[in-house]
């Protein structure tokens, strides 16, 4: 099965970098074919400018449609039926369900090409024309949409067979079949003077597994109150 994505991007250098470390760089083995277009390829002009004023004024620059369109062309090379997805604080919120919807099933392959803007965004004739959907890392405000491509490629390579040494790993984690993590505790023994919880040392995998539920429920209550 395979999950092929091209990024288009004026920084494609941030991508890659992250690709060089941890489990994520397990990824392109088991199923992950990733492409990285740089915006700046398609620029304008002896600067290669990428972007221009707005229209009725206001701060700030706009990524040009005739440039991102470029770009996408060269996308649809690598990922011909690429559902296109752009960045955008104001977008649809990133979440773990979205990773397991585009997981592929049956050997198939999924195909998806993202765009990280940068300046103000994206001229909204692109938008309207050439975009399938809208993603938010969040209701905040970044410069560059590196960062949401960059949580979304990691959210999606761990769930590819082969990325993690389990896959009880991801199974067993927040957002899964038991929704919220339950504290960890690892060796020393003792920190600080604090020992940990007394269950962990029975042996009795029953009761542990039942106290783990009831912490997670209420590290969910303290943290998150709003989540269902
Ligand atoms: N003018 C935009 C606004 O006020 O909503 C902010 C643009 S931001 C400085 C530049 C780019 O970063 C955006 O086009 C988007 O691709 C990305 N970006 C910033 N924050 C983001 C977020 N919370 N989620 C997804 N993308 C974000």
């Amino acid at each position: 099965m395979s999950l092929r994505i091209a990024v288009i991007t004026l920084f494609p250098e941030i991508i890659s970098a992250y690709f060089q470390s941890g489990v994520i760089s397990r990824a392109p083995g088991c199923g992950l074919d990733l492409e990285l277009i740089s915006l700046r390829e398609f620029g304008q002009g002896p600067h290669q400018k990428v972007d221009d004023r707005p229209y009725g004024g206001g701060p700030g620059m706009v990524l040009r449609a005739d440039v991102l369109k470029a770009a996408l062309d060269k996308a649809r090379q690598f990922c011909p039926q690429g559902v296109v997805v752009a960045f955008s604080p104001v977008g649809r919120r990133i979440e773990q369900q979205l990773f397991r919807s585009w997981m592929p099933q049956d050997g198939k392959i999924r195909e998806l090409i993202l765009l990280a803007g940068r300046y103000e965004g994206f001229d909204q004739r692109f938008l309207d024309k050439y975009v399938d959907d809208c993603w938010s890392l969040g209701d905040f405000v970044l410069s560059g949409g590196e960062i949401p491509a960059l949580a979304c490629l990691d959210g999606f390579a761990r769930l590819l067979p082969g990325v993690l040494n389990t896959a009880e790993s991801f199974e067993k984690e927040s957002f899964g079949p038991v929704y919220f993590d339950h504290p960890h505790y690892t060796r020393p023994a003792t920190f600080e003077g604090d020992g940990v919880p007394e269950i962990l040392l029975s042996g009795h995998h029953e009761n542990i597994e039942q106290w783990r539920l009831g912490q997670s429920a209420l590290l969910k209550k303290k943290w998150r109150p709003d989540h269902d």
